[in-house]
Formats: structure tokens, C-alpha cells, sequence
């Protein structure tokens, strides 16, 4: 099993499976886009699959697929069919931007995917193109309908913008009221390649709630899971939930079983330190699948007991990669 100091065990991986992107989402990296990195360094789908595997025998039975966006790297559904056969696994859920995913629903129902994250940011189309400076709104709107249709499960990721999309929060509550998914705002962190925005309000948690109070007033707190990133919230009647996700003022630390692995095979600990091992480079030069369990073991010992201690302890001083290297 993967323990750490503070007792927590970690049974989820986050695989980051490419660093590309067919939107430009302002809060995640600039307009020209990231320095991607050549096509070598990425961890191939054969390293990904070990890598999984190998983790998944030492207690990692949920994976989420994330990137960059999953599904602008060739023979994507290949790969999940591969993890697929993985029976240590008891869930595999996918981020997307949806732009690309409406041809391949039917093939996800068939894999078994559990759940689609679906990153949608405002109702508004001109909105849209502002803040994923991509003209692709009518393309995720028509995954949506197609995702309500379909048995998987699905949840909104609304990233709150100062600024940009505040007003819209009701908007997508309302949405709750005779659709089936979970609306989840996130709080915007500094993950843009440049490092925190300056805004003269601060979206955190307790505003996004204070905010959501000032419009709903029949609203129950919903039972949280252990280890889930979200508190979780009803309006009484509803059909679908909302939760809001406290992703920079990280108060989820205490029992977070998470990590991550990024698209060139940096494992971290956490969402806010900058990598501490490549396990890409490792397996490259030849590392057992007992030598792997050994460093896997090792290094999650080490995980920091939360997000601040994880930043304070950076090489690289500022928190300013892109989302899009690090895996959401
Ligand atoms: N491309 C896919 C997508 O957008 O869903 C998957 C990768 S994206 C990096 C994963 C999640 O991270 C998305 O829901 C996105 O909105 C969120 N995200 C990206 N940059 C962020 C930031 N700076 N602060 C908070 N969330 C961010
Ligand atoms: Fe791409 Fe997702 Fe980042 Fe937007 S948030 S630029 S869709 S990786």
C-alpha cells in the first residue's frame, strides 16, 4: 500500500497523457500557447500502462485521464481500452474540454468510464471564445447533450473568473434544476505561465458561497465522500448538485489521496510542488517493475502535509507552470 508520513494512503492517480491543447483557456496559459515538449519526451502509452499497472498493485484502483486535453493525442481510446483490461482499477474518469469527444461517447460507455469532467467555464458563446480564445463553444455544447443522453456521469468544472464569469454562477445552478450533473466551481489558481493574476476580488470559496446564498436560499449540505476535492451542495428540488472546490485555499489537504503524474513522467506528490521524480527517465534506463514499487513507496512517504508546505519547499521559486504540463 502507499502510505505517507501523515497516514494518509493514496489510492488515486491523476496521468497527465499529453501536454497539448486545442483551446487556449486564459486561466491555464497564454495565448501563444506552452512550450510543448518534443514528441520523445512524452511518456509513451506502453509507459503509461506499466506505470499504472504498477501503481494499481500497490492500492491505486481510480485513475483520471487528463492533460492537456486527452483527446488531441492520437489513439487516445486505444489507450483507454488498454487500461480498460486493468482489473485493480475501479474507475477511470477523464477531464476534457469536450470540443473532440461527441464521436467517442458511446465507445466510453463501452470501456466502462465512469465519469466525464467537463470543463465549461460560461453559457455564453462570445464569453466562450474570450476565455479559451477558440471559437469551439457550439462543439462542447452539443457534447454536453450528447453526455445527458448517454449512462455516464457527469460534472460541470466551472473555473470562477474575476472578472469574467462571476455573474454567471446562478446561471449555472439554474442549470441544476432539470439536469442530472454536478456543477463544480473552482477556485482560479496562479497555474497560467505567468504566476497570480491580479484581481480586485478574490473568488475564493467563502465568496463563491456568500454569492451563491444571495440567490438560493433553499440549499442543503450534501454528505462529502472521503478524500473528495469538493463540498457539495443541493438546492432542495433539484435535480442535479453543485460543489464548490477550495482548489487554492487548499483546506482538502488533511486527507487528499492523490498524485500525479505529468505528460513527460513527473510524479508529484502534490498539485503544488514542482516534481520529485521522473519516473519516465527511470523506466528508460531500465528500472524493474520492483525497482519502480520501490520508489513509488519511497516517494509518496514523502508527500508534504499540504499544498503550502508542498510550494514553500519548490526549487523553482513561483507557481506559474501551466495546468496544461502539470495535469488538472
Ligand atoms: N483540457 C482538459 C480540460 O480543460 O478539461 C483537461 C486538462 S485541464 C488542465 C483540467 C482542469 O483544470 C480543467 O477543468 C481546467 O478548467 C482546470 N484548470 C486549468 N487551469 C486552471 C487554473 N489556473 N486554476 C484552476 N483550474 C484550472
Ligand atoms: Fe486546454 Fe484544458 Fe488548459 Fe483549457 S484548461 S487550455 S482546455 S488544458
Amino acid at each position: 500500500m502507499l502510505t505517507d508520513n501523515f497516514g494518509r494512503t493514496i489510492n488515486y492517480l491523476r496521468l497527465a497523457v499529453t501536454d497539448r491543447c486545442n483551446l487556449r483557456c486564459q486561466y491555464c496559459m497564454p495565448a501563444e500557447g506552452i512550450d510543448i515538449v518534443d514528441r520523445k519526451d512524452l511518456l509513451t502509452y506502453k509507459e503509461m500502462y506499466r506505470i499504472t499497472r504498477v501503481l494499481s498493485e500497490l492500492g491505486v484502483n481510480k485513475v483520471r485521464l487528463t492533460g492537456g486535453e486527452p483527446f488531441v493525442r492520437k489513439d487516445f481510446i486505444s489507450f483507454l481500452e488498454m487500461l480498460s483490461f486493468n482489473r485493480n482499477l475501479d474507475t477511470i474518469n477523464i477531464t476534457t474540454n469536450g470540443a473532440l469527444i461527441k464521436p467517442h461517447i458511446n465507445k466510453l460507455e463501452t470501456l466502462g468510464i465512469k465519469t466525464i469532467n467537463l470543463s465549461l467555464d460560461t453559457l455564453q458563446k462570445d464569453r466562450f471564445k474570450t476565455i479559451t480564445r477558440r471559437d469551439l463553444f457550439d462543439q462542447t455544447i452539443s457534447t454536453l447533450h450528447t453526455l445527458l443522453n448517454s449512462t455516464l456521469t457527469i460534472k460541470l468544472n466551472v473555473v470562477v473568473q474575476s472578472g469574467f464569469n462571476t455573474d454567471e454562477i446562478s446561471d449555472f445552478i439554474e442549470l441544476t434544476k432539470d439536469n442530472r450533473f454536478e456543477v463544480r466551481f473552482i477556485e482560479e489558481m496562479p497555474f497560467n505561465g505567468k504566476g497570480l493574476r491580479v484581481t480586485d476580488e478574490n473568488w475564493n470559496y467563502d465568496k463563491i458561497l456568500t454569492q451563491i446564498k444571495q440567490d438560493f436560499k433553499a440549499i442543503t449540505i450534501l454528505p462529502t465522500e472521503k478524500s473528495a476535492t469538493a463540498q457539495k451542495f443541493k438546492i432542495d428540488h433539484f435535480q442535479g448538485s453543485f460543489g464548490i472546490i477550495p482548489a487554492f485555499t487548499r483546506t482538502i489537504c488533511h486527507d487528499c489521496n492523490r498524485i500525479r503524474i505529468t505528460a513527460t513522467g513527473l510524479f508529484k506528490n502534490c498539485l503544488f510542488d514542482d516534481g520529485v521524480f521522473n519516473i519516465r527517465d527511470f523506466i528508460r534506463s531500465g528500472a524493474s517493475d520492483d525497482d519502480l514499487k520501490k520508489v513509488f513507496i519511497e516517494t509518496v512517504n514523502q508527500k508534504p502535509k499540504n499544498g503550502f508546505i508542498a510550494e514553500q519547499n519548490r526549487k523553482n521559486t513561483n507557481v506559474s507552470e501551466s495546468m496544461s504540463t502539470i495535469g488538472g
